[in-house]
C-alpha cells in the first residue's frame, strides 16, 4: 500500500478497490532501492528520490458525476451490442429461427469483451494515477454506433500534470499493459472455442463461400468473389494474431472474422492497444517512449512514426483518392465529378494539399522537412498506382484521420515533465514489453475494403 497520506486519505472514498489494481503489486515507485524483491525483478537503480508532489486540492473535491459515467457506459454498451449483433455477426438465417434474443446475445458476445478490454485499459491508468496521488476522473465511455466499432473508446481525465518521469511512465504504461492482458485472454478464449466452418452457413449472401464450405467442410484458400456490388472487408493481420491463429483449428480467414463476435472484439482490443502505443505525442506509447528514452528521442521517433503513417495513407490514397476527389467535387458539380479521368488527375492535387496541411504542422512549417516529405508522399502514391498490390498492401488512407487527431489533439511532441528521473530497471523492462506489444499488435493496414 502506498504509505503517503495523500493516497490513504483517498482510500476511504474509493474503498479497497482503489488500492488494489489488478495485475499490479504495491507501488515500488517511490523508493525502488529499498523495497524487498517480491518477484526476482532486477532492482537497484539510481537512488534518485521521487520528489513529493503536493496536489493543490484533494481529488475528491473534483467530484465525479457517477450518473454521467454510468449513462455513457450504458449507451456505449447498447451501441456495441447493436454494432456486434446487427452490423457484424449478422447470422440472420440463424436469428430467423432462434429469435431476437439470439441476436442480442451475439451483440453481447462482442460488446462484453470489448468493453471489458476498454474498462481494464482505462482503469489501469486510473489506479496507477491514484496510487501516485494524481487526481483522475472515472472513464468517460464514448458511444458511437456509426464507425463500425460501436465506440470511440474511453478516456479518463488526469486533472493535474504528472510531475515526474516515473509517475508519467506508470500512468502511461499501466493502461495498455493491463488492457493487453484482457485482449490476449479473450483472444485465446475465442480461438479455443471456435465453431466449425459451417458456422458461416447462417449468414445471408456469401453464396460462393457457403458453396465451398458445403462442399469441402473448410474455408476456401483464396477469397471468394463478393458478388456484384458487394464489398468484402478484410481486417489487418498482425504478428501476434497470426502466430496464435496457427495454434488452433477452425480459424476463419481475415475477411470473415467480423462474424465471430468474441474473436472480432479481441482483434479490436489488440488494434486499440497498438494505436494507443503509437510512440507519438501524449499517447500512452508517447509517455512510455518519453520516459524510456527522453525528450529528444521521443521527438525524433514521433516524427518518424507520423511520417510512416502519412506514407501509408499516401499509398492508400492511390486507390481511394479518385473516389474521394469525385465525392468532394460532387458537392459543387455532379457532372464534373462523373469524369473519372479528370478526378483521377485532380486527386494528386488533393493529396499534395492534404500532405502539405499535415507536414507543415508536424514540422512547424520548416520547409527543409516539409518539401521532401511532400514529394516523397506523392511519389509513393504514384508508385502505388503504378505497381499495385506489392506496394498497395502497405496503404491505409484512414491514417489521414488519425493524423488529424494527432495535429489537433494528441500533438507530436511531448511536453517536458517537471522532474526528470531515470527509470528503475523494472520499469525499463515493462517499457520494452510495451514496445514489444506494440510491434506484435500493430498493423499498417488495419482495414481493407475489396469491391
Ligand atoms: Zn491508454
Amino acid at each position: 500500500m502506498d504509505p503517503r497520506s495523500s493516497t490513504s486519505r483517498r482510500s476511504s472514498e474509493n474503498g479497497a478497490s482503489g488500492q488494489d489494481a489488478p495485475g499490479q503489486d504495491a507501488p515500488e515507485h517511490d523508493l525502488p532501492a529499498q523495497r524487498p524483491s517480491g518477484n526476482g525483478a532486477p532492482r537497484g537503480g539510481p537512488p534518485s528520490p521521487d520528489p513529493v508532489f503536493h496536489p493543490k486540492k484533494a481529488p475528491q473535491e473534483a467530484k465525479d458525476r457517477y450518473w454521467l459515467h454510468a449513462l455513457l457506459f450504458l449507451l456505449t454498451l447498447a451501441s456495441c451490442v447493436w454494432t456486434g449483433g446487427w452490423q457484424w455477426a449478422g447470422r440472420y438465417l440463424y436469428y430467423a429461427e432462434a429469435g431476437f434474443a439470439a441476436q442480442v446475445l451475439d451483440g453481447l458476445r462482442y460488446a462484453v469483451p470489448l468493453l471489458l478490454f476498454l474498462t481494464v485499459h482505462e482503469f489501469g491508468h486510473y489506479f496507477a494515477a491514484r496510487r501516485h496521488g494524481v487526481s483522475t476522473s472515472l472513464p468517460y465511455y464514448i458511444p458511437f454506433p456509426f464507425n463500425g466499432v460501436g465506440t470511440f473508446g474511453a478516456v479518463i481525465r488526469i486533472r493535474e500534470p504528472l510531475p515526474t518521469t516515473r509517475k508519467l511512465f506508470d500512468v502511461g504504461a499501466a493502461g495498455p499493459l493491463a488492457g493487453f492482458v484482457v485482449a490476449l485472454g479473450t483472444l485465446l478464449y475465442a480461438l479455443a472455442t471456435l465453431p466449425p466452418p459451417e458456422y458461416l452457413l447462417d449468414l445471408p449472401g456469401h453464396e460462393a463461400l457457403k458453396a465451398h464450405i458445403n462442399q469441402h467442410g473448410a474455408f476456401p484458400e483464396t477469397m471468394p468473389e463478393a458478388g456484384s456490388g458487394a464489398v468484402t472487408i478484410v481486417v489487418g493481420q498482425t504478428p501476434l494474431f497470426w502466430a496464435l491463429s496457427q495454434l488452433f483449428p477452425n480459424v476463419p480467414p481475415m475477411y470473415e472474422i467480423m462474424h465471430y463476435p468474441v474473436l472480432f472484439a479481441s482483434w479490436f482490443g489488440l488494434l486499440f492497444t497498438a494505436l494507443n502505443l503509437l510512440p507519438v505525442g501524449q499517447l500512452d506509447g508517447g509517455h512510455v517512449l518519453y520516459a524510456l528514452f527522453g525528450k529528444r528521442w521521443h521527438g525524433r521517433l514521433a516524427h518518424i512514426f507520423v511520417l510512416v503513417l502519412l506514407a501509408s495513407a499516401s499509398i492508400g490514397f492511390a486507390e481511394s483518392g479518385p473516389g474521394l476527389t469525385a465525392w468532394l467535387v460532387s458537392w459543387v458539380s455532379p457532372e464534373t465529378a462523373a469524369r473519372s479521368g479528370l478526378m483521377s488527375n485532380l486527386s494528386w492535387f488533393l493529396l499534395a494539399g492534404i500532405l502539405y496541411y499535415f507536414l507543415s504542422r508536424v514540422f512547424d512549417g520548416d520547409q527543409r522537412f516539409v518539401a521532401p516529405a511532400l514529394l516523397g508522399g506523392v511519389g509513393l502514391s504514384v508508385a502505388a498506382r503504378l505497381v499495385g498490390e506489392p506496394l498497395a498492401q502497405f496503404g491505409y488512407t484512414g491514417w489521414f484521420f488519425f493524423c488529424l487527431l494527432i495535429v489537433w489533439l494528441i500533438k507530436v511532441e511531448h511536453p517536458p515533465v517537471v522532474h526528470d528521473q531515470q527509470l528503475t530497471p523494472r520499469r525499463r523492462a515493462l517499457g520494452w514489453l510495451a514496445i514489444a506489444i506494440f510491434v506484435l499488435c500493430f498493423s499498417l493496414r488495419p482495414l481493407h475494403v475489396v469491391s
